[in-house]
This record gives C-alpha cells, sequence and structure tokens, in this order.
C-alpha cells in the first residue's frame, strides 16, 4: 500500500516497529539509524538466514547476502528463511533469501548476491556497509573477512555453530592498521577497539581436525543463540550503544547447558597479530588460504591447504572415510583415501568423486567449479 501523504507514511514506516522503539536505548531516533544502515551477512545458511530475518524485522534498512549455494532438502531443519519450494526449484540461497525477506519487511531493501565470497570480490561486497555479519562455515573464508573488515575498520560480529555449541565475539578493528576511511556509521576510539579473529584465534584447524555441520550434525537452537547475540551486538552498535556491546567472547552448549563468557581483551596485547597489529592482510591479498585450481579436462579440482600456521597434523584416513561413510561409500589405502558422494552430483548426474591425501589435499572430481568444490570440502572436511 502507498500513501501520498509524506506525514501518514512516516508514521507508518515507524508503527511496525513499535515494541523495538518503545525500549528505551533504542527509541525513535535509534530506529531511524537502524533503517539507514547497511549490514553485511557473508554465508545464507542457519546464521545467515536467522540473522537476516531478525535484521529484516528490526528495520536495518539495506542488506547484501552473499552465498553461492543452492536450497536443499537438509538445510530446511534450520535455514529459517527456505522452504520446501525452494528445495523443488533450487533456488540460489542468496535469491531465496531476498524472496522471503520483500515478503516479511517490504521498507528493507535486500540485495542477494548469488557469489562465493572470495578475496577477488571481498573489497567490493564491504563497500558502504556499516557492519558485517559472519554466517560462514569455515575458518579460512572469516580470516579474509577479518582482513577486509580490519582493513577497511568495519565491525565485524563472529559467529560459529557446529552440533550443539557455538561461539560468538564482536571485533571492532584497531584503528592503527585501518588502511581505508572507515565510512561505517559506527565509531568507535582507539580505546573501545577489541582484538581480531586472528588475534584470538591465530591459525585455523588443521584440514579434517574441526566437525562441520555435515558430518558432526548441528541443532538449529544452537544456532539461534548465536545468531541472536550476532544481532544483538549489531543492533547495540547500529543504534549508537556502543557501551552496552558485549567485548567477551560467547561460548555455549544447548545440550549440556553450558554457558562461558571468556575475556579476550588481553588477546591482542599479547599477540603480534599479522592482521590488526601488522596490517599484514595476507587473506585479502591471496598469499594465504588454500590454493584451489582447476585441473584441466578432468572435471576436476584439487584443493591443498593453506601455507598459512604450522604444518596440518596428517589426517587420519580411516576415520575421515568413517565419517564421510553416511555421505557415500569410501575406502582408504596409506595413501589416499577415495570414494564416491551419494547426496553430490556433477552436472551430468554422476556422483562427486573426492580423492583426500593425508596432507589435506583433495581432488574433488565432476566439476571444474572452484567455488562448488571449496564448498564441498569445507562441508564435509572442514578447515
Ligand atoms: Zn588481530
Amino acid at each position: 500500500m502507498r500513501y501520498t501523504e509524506s506525514a501518514v507514511r512516516i508514521v507508518d514506516e515507524l508503527q511496525r516497529y513499535h515494541r523495538q522503539i518503545l525500549l528505551p536505548d533504542i527509541g525513535e531516533s535509534g530506529q531511524r539509524r537502524l533503517l539507514q544502515s547497511h549490514a553485511l551477512i557473508v554465508g545464507g545458511g542457519a546464521l545467515g538466514t536467522m540473522i537476516a530475518d531478525a535484521l529484516a524485522r528490526a528495520g536495518v534498512g539495506t542488506l547484501s547476502i552473499v552465498d553461492r549455494d543452492t536450497v536443499e532438502l537438509t538445510n530446511l531443519q534450520r535455514q529459517v528463511l527456505y522452504d520446501e519450494d525452494d528445495v523443488a526449484q533450487m533456488i540460489p540461497k542468496a535469491e531465496a533469501a531476498k524472496n522471503k525477506l520483500a515478503r516479511i519487511n517490504s521498507q528493507v531493501v535486500v540485495h542477494g548476491h548469488v557469489d562465493d565470497f572470495s578475496a577477488r570480490n571481498a573489497e567490493r561486497y564491504v563497500e558502504g556497509v556499516d557492519v558485517i555479519l559472519d554466517g560462514l562455515d569455515n575458518f579460512e573464508t572469516r580470516y579474509l573477512l577479518n582482513d577486509v573488515a580490519v582493513k577497511h575498520g568495519l565491525p565485524y560480529v563472529y559467529g560459529g555453530a557446529v552440533g550443539t555449541t557455538g561461539m560468538s565475539f564482536l571485533v571492532l578493528p584497531h584503528p592503527q592498521c585501518r588502511a581505508e576511511t572507515g565510512r561505517s556509521l559506527v565509531r568507535w576510539s582507539a580505546a573501545q577497539s577489541t582484538p581480531c579473529l586472528r588475534c584470538v584465534f591465530p591459525e585455523a584447524p588443521p584440514p579434517g581436525a574441526s566437525p562441520t555441520c555435515d558430518t558432526a550434525g548441528v541443532l538449529g537452537a544452537a544456532v539461534a543463540i548465536i545468531a541472536a547475540h550476532q544481532c544483538a551486538q549489531a543492533i547495540k552498535l547500529l543504534t549508537g550503544n556502543l557501551d552496552k556491546v558485549d567485548r567477551s567472547l560467547l561460548s555455549i552448549d544447548v545440550w549440556l547447558n553450558q554457558q562461558r563468557t571468556l575475556d579476550i581483551s588481553g588477546a591482542r596485547d599479547s599477540d603480534d597479530c599479522p592482521c590488526c597489529v601488522r596490517g599484514d592482510w595476507a587473506y585479502l591479498q591471496g598469499r594465504a588460504g588454500g590454493a584451489v585450481t582447476t585441473l584441466c579436462g578432468r572435471d576436476a579440482v584439487q584443493i591443498t591447504p593453506g601455507p598459512d600456521g604450522s604444518q596440518p597434523k596428517r589426517l587420519d584416513l580411516a576415520a575421515m572415510a568413517a565419517k564421510l561413510s553416511p555421505h557415500g561409500s569410501f575406502t582408504q589405502n596409506a595413501y589416499l583415501m577415495h570414494g564416491r558422494f551419494s547426496n553430490e552430483r556433477s552436472a551430468n548426474g554422476e556422483p562427486v568423486e573426492l580423492t583426500l591425501f593425508p596432507d589435506g589435499r583433495a581432488i574433488i572430481k565432476g566439476t571444474d567449479d572452484l567455488g562448488t568444490a571449496r564448498s564441498i570440502y569445507a562441508k564435509y572436511i572442514g578447515a
């Protein structure tokens, strides 16, 4: 419905946020700030959809969502913006999210980018953004996100969930290393800055060492708590309530009823962080992280884990084969593990094949698309 009378339109615009405006720290001015804000959500999985749903309802005026995958049946257990029609029509997640959000709040502008977030496009996606929210499933892309956030002086809300556990904390990059003039409407002083992701987690876990949602499972309720914490942080930042943000690391296990808040304020002082102390954005410049290359003529992609940090421990191939057994048929010998996925198909409908070596190198056969291969690696092997 469109009103011609602008005064009526303004009242109408804010009416839907009435219960949020009642909160003393938000009020009408806070709500107007939210409506002028732009949040970038990287990853349109469980975290990303819960975050996008909450921020669209809260009236964050512009949302950008980057995700390269299409909606699958196994996503529906927790990825709140998708439905069975999206699965049947194989709609890309970024597109499906955009369509659903438009029906939830037509005041909000949503940009859905069907793309693989990478060093090639990261700086383009943060242009004009006020806050970045992490909906990712792998550490390598998170380090890239951390690099671009620190370089551009943008608040970055880290979140991760797997199994029944989750973690979240806020990165307010230190101005020392900011190469670009931060254009975020969120302003903070050097004293209010926080350690970055690499201060807190200097190195990614070695390939295969950490569980992924596709191998260990994930409870939607665990994701929901983390997504809610990320959204609360973003809303506090965007409404100018910097004194209210949580500066510690939240760690939860909803199954074991454990909740911890860890003081991470000293993480930067004690560490010569390559990212936020030395300003060496190795992930953004493509010098760190794994190499992903197409094997020409073989319809296959090779993924080599990054040289960053210590050499990965040698993978236990038998344990990997057992871990992947629900997803296909996998066997190993002393040199490699090999098998076919039952649920990953190539363009011509053949099962995608995986060959995995003890150093974490993988050959994924059945695709020549680097993003598809990276996504399969992140889902089943994890890094
Ligand atoms: Zn740092």
